[in-house]
């Protein structure tokens, strides 16, 4: 039986961590958080899973990687990480990510048996991936034995530059206090902003991939309407056992607190971010984000019809 994953696409800060974690908690799916960085930041720095224990001594995560790769060093990681991040580097100057070079033996491999023995350790349910590189979206859609579907999700460019602009412990590293990443200027978050948004939607365009394009401030306004649509186009079934722990590899910090899941559009940017910033991000992303949010609203009717 195939592998099923749900890959969500888009720019970080845009909700991914609250809307799979809602997601898995109402349907057969489950939330992984940012598969891209399992080899960095879970074998080689063992930092915190979900379930609030080192990824190393996380039984989850130990049997996945016992069933995928047997006895496993930290080189061989090293090797995976530097494999999964080529991934990501593609530059794709065509229109179309199917025309981008496909994915590397290796990477095929490595991610073939990462995935499967999540899939096997979960009983088929689907993954939820919230990776969001797009290139990398692309080069899991054509590995052998994976199905994806994509749910691209987005928020307003002025929140999301806002966002990138403030200082935010990872509470999963440990040792040294480290940081999420932050962006210099918010020029930097806009044209990033644009990049993973573009790619995103060429995602589901290039290989014609089932999916849905969501904006976190329409799902925030009324989440259950979201969670239905998005279910419907991912094929997600209604869960019927208890979800378990959520091992996730990376992601917002409020994945230590799955119980107490709270969805908020959170708006401090109107109040916080200069005038002039605002006005420039509006003027540099508007017809992309009014695009995107006319295809939301578009998907959201045929979805809820
Ligand atoms: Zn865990």
């Amino acid at each position: 039986m195939s592998i099923q994953v749900a890959y969500v696409s888009g720019f970080g800060r845009s909700g991914s961590t609250i809307v799979e974690g809602l997601l898995q908690s109402r349907y057969a799916a489950s939330g992984l958080g940012e598969v891209f960085f399992l080899w960095e930041r879970g074998v080689l720095r063992n930092e915190l899973c979900g379930c609030g224990l080192r990824f190393r001594q996380c039984p989850f995560w130990s049997d996945v990687l016992k069933d995928g790769f047997g006895r496993l060093t930290e080189f061989d990681a090293a090797i995976y990480d530097l494999e999964f991040k080529k991934a990501r580097g593609r530059r794709p100057k065509m229109a179309s990510l199917a025309r981008v070079e496909p994915p590397t033996e290796l990477f095929s491999d490595v991610a073939g048996a990462l995935y499967g023995a999540i899939s096997r350790r979960l009983d088929g349910e689907v993954l939820i991936d919230s990776s969001k590189y797009p290139l990398y979206g692309a080069w899991l859609t054509q590995t052998p034995g994976i199905d994806v579907s994509v749910l691209h999700l987005f928020r307003d460019p002025r929140a999301v530059a806002h966002s990138w602009s403030q200082l935010k412990r990872r509470p999963e590293s440990v040792g040294d206090e480290e940081y999420m990443s932050t962006s210099r200027s918010a020029l930097t978050s806009v044209w990033r902003w644009k990049w993973f948004n573009h790619w995103s939607d060429e995602l589901r365009e290039s290989f014609d991939l089932p999916g849905a394009l969501v904006s976190y401030e329409a799902f925030c306004d009324d989440p259950e309407t979201h969670l239905r649509a998005i279910a419907a186009a991912l094929s997600l079934k209604p869960r019927t056992t208890p979800k378990g722990e959520w091992h996730s590899v990376s992601g917002n910090p409020m994945r230590f607190s799955s119980d107490k899941l709270e969805v908020r559009k959170d708006e401090k940017w109107r109040e916080d971010m200069a005038p002039g910033s605002q006005a420039v991000t509006r003027m540099l992303c508007g017809s992309q984000h009014r695009k995107l949010r006319r295809g939301a609203a578009a998907f959201l009717q045929t979805a809820s019809a």
